[in-house]
């Protein structure tokens, strides 16, 4: 056997392994039947997907964002999918207030709690990091901050029921992206404060799973519209994605990577190889849009 395929063999097999143990083995839509789960970020893209799907499998749905109109049109579209039950509550994220005040809602209007799938992401610029040291504050109170109140309010009804967190992030969480400097900086933050929970949750013997959920580009109108022309992949489809959000929690998986192909495996390069990683990174973009800062 030659070296290539004394390298190329057990490089194969560890891949196959990862795949088998992704989320799509076993995962039963009856795992989510009658959970109570609020989803934040709902009124479109991913988290208004999360909603459908968790409807169709007749859970009860609280979902929030800022945009009164657009809740209640996914609320409509829940109920008549199948939800147990589906209500909303439209306010702002940067308000830790309000983030705490869904969380107490929950509480209120179905009796506890069994997920909490925090997913909504404030808008950025994409482009060259400007030096708006402002806008970074704002960013990490909307996508990281309220991230932390809500998980702070929801944790007592969370042991209770031993439930579950989402935390929806990106590959930008992960490795440097060009163009989405201060994105990138709350999604790192994410990684770290929920990784070291998971750690304390383990030594405390805390039954509640922290699912981190790890993206590539996904065909949103907001992802599209910012990164449509300059992003040499093509976007996934934000339905699949929001089912495999909900199988990787329902699962309890530690992590999720959608799609796996160009989220996981280049992954794998960063710690061997970042540099080639970055190189490969570059490569994706289309750096001659004339637009671009
Ligand atoms: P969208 O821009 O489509 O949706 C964002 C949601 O967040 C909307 O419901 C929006 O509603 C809500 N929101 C925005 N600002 C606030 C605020 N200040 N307070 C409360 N809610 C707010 O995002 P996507 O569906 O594309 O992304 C969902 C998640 O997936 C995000 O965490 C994102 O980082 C992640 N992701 C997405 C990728 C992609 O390519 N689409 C790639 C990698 C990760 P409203 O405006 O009504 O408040």
């Amino acid at each position: 056997m030659g070296r290539l395929e004394k390298i190329l063999l057990p490089f194969l097999g560890l891949v196959l392994a990862f795949w088998f143990y992704s989320a799509r083995e076993n995962f039963k839509p009856e795992m989510l039947k009658g959970k109570r789960v609020i989803v934040t970020g709902a009124s479109t893209g991913i988290g208004e997907q999360m909603a459908y799907h968790l409807a169709r499998m007749g859970a009860h749905i609280l979902i929030t964002a800022r945009t009164e109109a657009k809740l209640q049109k996914v609320v409509e579209q829940c109920l008549e999918l199948g939800a147990a039950s589906a209500q909303y509550i439209s306010g702002t994220m940067e308000d830790m207030a309000f983030a705490k005040h869904v969380v107490k809602e929950a509480e209120t209007l179905l009796g506890g709690l069994d997920m909490l799938i925090l997913n909504h992401v404030g808008t950025s610029y994409f482009g060259y990091f400007n030096g708006d040291v402002e806008h970074v504050r704002k960013l990490l109170e909307i996508n990281f901050l309220s991230y932390v109140a809500m998980t702070t309010s929801a944790l007592p009804m969370l042991k209770e029921s031993e439930g579950s967190i989402v935390v929806v992030s990106s590959m930008a969480g992960k490795v440097g992206f060009p163009f989405t400097v201060p994105y990138s900086a709350t999604k790192f933050a994410l990684d770290g404060f929920f990784s070291s929970l998971r750690q304390e949750f383990t030594i405390q013997n805390i039954n509640v799973s922290i699912t981190l959920c790890i993206l590539g580009f996904i065909d949103t109108g907001s992802a599209v519209r910012a990164a449509g022309d300059v992003l040499l992949v093509r976007p996934a489809p934000r339905a699949e994605c929001a089912l495999e959000i909900l199988k990787g929690a329902a699962l309890r998986r530690r992590e999720l990577y959608y799609r796996y192909g160009s989220t996981r495996l280049p992954l794998l390069l960063r710690d061997c190889a970042a540099e080639l990683l970055d190189y490969l990174v570059r490569g994706r973009y289309r750096l001659d849009q004339p637009h671009r800062p």
